[in-house]
């Protein structure tokens, strides 16, 4: 099976496209694999599944087709894997990413069709909100803890240690929001982190939001580089905050500018594990 890595569009903020189908393939669970040339759908990605899959449909022949998930897929030349299969990073050298459509088994779609692809336009502005507040409140949340560390650590897009990166176990974009978890153990204090800065939630919380407000009110503009057109071609979320380009590599969706928040702010809970305690930081976007 020879395949070409999918066009990707939603990069530019795209919410529909045409394409042509290249691929069928049966997906399991009584879902078949509907691959195209050029899409507008976000899938889902496997290594590290921040923002979720686009709603949306595939419209061919006049049938609207209802898309269940959409993930990434990944082959060598020989069988194609497959969201949870795919074993490596998306962009990995020698193998090839694709956008999967996961629709009902059984629907009329064939190889050469040409399929209008419709994203739900609602949630994806939602999902773009949360995932540039997202962004932002991880770099606030690294200048808030600045002062916190006790070693030179790794910095951050804006030069500040590099709390998030070093911390993060999970991140989960939502609708206008986000849910990041961190984990403070023995690593972390060992590479220079005092877990004391986390022991006035309420006082960090409060100096995020006085970031984010500051940064939000300047209004900025947002933009998605992208090294060339496909699924796996490596993008940079670029973001112009006062002073600063923030540029975070991201494979996701977001606002055009700044001014398309109203507001972000954030909410902390610390629960003990073993050896440290796990952070978890809800961000919740509100759009203008
Ligand atoms: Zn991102």
């Amino acid at each position: 099976m020879t395949l070409t890595g999918t066009v990707v569009t939603y990069p530019t903020g795209a919410v529909a496209s045409r394409g042509t189908v290249v691929h069928v393939a049966d997906a399991g669970d009584g879902r078949t694999a509907v691959l195209l040339d050029e899409t507008a759908f976000h899938p889902v990605d496997t290594a590290w599944p921040d923002q979720p899959a686009d709603r949306g449909t595939l419209r061919t022949g006049g049938a609207d087709l209802a898309v269940i998930d959409a993930v990434v897929g990944a082959t060598q030349g020989d069988a194609l894997l497959l969201g949870p299969d795919v074993p490596v990073r998306t962009g990995t050298e020698g193998w090839t990413f694709v956008v999967a459509h996961l629709v009902e088994a059984g629907t009329a779609v064939a190889v050469g069709d040409t399929v209008e692809v419709a994203v739900d336009a609602a949630y994806r502005d939602a999902l773009s909100a949360g995932h540039t507040a997202c962004h932002l409140a991880s770099l606030a949340l690294d200048a808030a803890l600045a002062g916190a560390w006790r070693k030179e650590a790794p910095a951050d897009a804006l030069g500040a240690p590099a709390f998030d990166a070093l911390a993060i176990q999970e991140s989960r974009i939502l609708p206008d929001g986000s849910r990041d978890v961190y984990r403070i153990g023995k690593s972390l204090r060992r590479k220079g982190f005092d877990p004391e800065a986390l022991n006035d939630l309420a006082d960090l919380a409060a100096r995020v939001d006085a970031q984010l407000a500051e940064w939000i009110a300047a209004g900025g503009a947002v933009r998605i580089e992208r090294d060339g057109a496909a699924l796996a071609d490596r993008r940079t979320w670029v973001c112009e905050l006062p002073g600063a380009e923030a540029r975070i590599p991201c494979g996701g969706t977001h606002v055009a500018s700044l001014t398309g928040l109203a507001a972000a702010t954030v909410a902390f809970t610390s629960t003990p594990v073993d050896g440290g305690l796990e952070l978890v930081m809800t961000t919740t976007a509100k759009r203008a």
